[in-house]
């Protein structure tokens, strides 16, 4: 098994879904063992990896050595839950296009730019972690060794009559990844987003790259992709906070309940310290 890239560069262009600014992502192939990597504009790389995590307040924050790169959990969960190991995105702007509010036009833009094994470049075998759980308030990780591609099974539970309690239990083979977790688009509720924009957040958020929830109806266009759409993104969203850790995301059985982006990147943390410890 090689490590894998992409084949060719792959654009996308857009709006960010907090700043509401014109942004743009270039996906570009990489040639040594790199990992997953962001980049501005005639930059320096920046791997993808925890210590680089800059904030997760409604997403995931990258530094860029100066600069912060919003926003970043959609594109990571494409990269990874496609199985790509090495990749290099470089963006204009201060975070990616939000498309359509998930991760599969990314996922569609690096399958028709072809992922491809790079041969004499192996892939590290699945990382061992001991199995343990991690608690904080009404946040709960659980990890475990499975073999196999990744594992996960996750609860949303939100307290609205329209979204209540979902549950998902999937293993996230690309294949999977890309029919049942891809498409699932980023969602809010009415009542937050006037707190939001005040903090200069979901500035670009609209019907075209969100799912409203108001307090009688469930705003998407064309409709719910799934009945149980939320907990899927909160499935994308784990994904790509996970890719992180900088570990093969495969050989592990992870179950959380009210997942969200400061928990899963905690919960990364130890997946990372408990796997060099081995
Ligand atoms: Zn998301």
């Amino acid at each position: 098994m090689f490590r894998t890239t992409i084949r060719a560069r792959a654009v996308l262009e857009g709006i960010g879904l907090h700043k509401g600014r014109p942004s743009r992502v270039v996906f570009l192939p990489a040639a040594g063992p790199t990992g997953l990597r962001f980049t501005a504009p005639g930059g320096v790389p920046v791997p993808a990896r925890l210590q680089s995590v800059a904030g997760t307040a409604r997403g995931t924050n990258i530094d860029l050595g100066g600069t912060i790169l919003y926003t970043v959990e959609h594109l990571l969960s494409a990269a990874a839950g496609l199985g790509i190991d090495d990749l290099d995105m470089e963006i204009s702007g201060e975070e990616p296009p939000a498309a359509d509010g998930s991760a599969l036009p990314f996922a569609e833009a690096l399958l028709k730019a072809g992922i491809t094994g790079k041969p004499g470049q192996e892939r590290p075998a699945a990382a061992v972690i001991p199995a343990f759980e991690f608690v904080k308030g009404e946040t709960r990780y659980r990890v475990e060794p499975r073999p196999g591609p990744l594992s996960v099974k996750l609860v949303y539970d939100y307290p609205h009559k329209l979204v209540g309690r979902q549950e998902i239990d999937l293993e996230l083979s690309p294949e999977v990844y890309l029919r049942e977790v891809a498409p699932a688009r980023t969602f809010g509720f009415s009542h937050e987003l006037e707190a939001l924009k005040a903090a200069g957040l979901a500035l670009g958020g609209s019907l075209d790259n969100a799912i409203v929830i108001n307090e009688t109806e469930i705003l998407a266009k064309d409709g719910l992709r799934f009945p149980d759409e939320f907990v899927r993104h909160k499935l994308l969203d784990l994904v790509g906070d996970l890719a992180l850790a900088g570990l093969p995301l495969r050989g592990l059985r992870v179950e959380a309940e009210r997942s969200g982006h400061a928990g899963n990147v905690n919960f990364a943390k130890l997946l990372s310290e408990k796997a060099q410890k081995q």
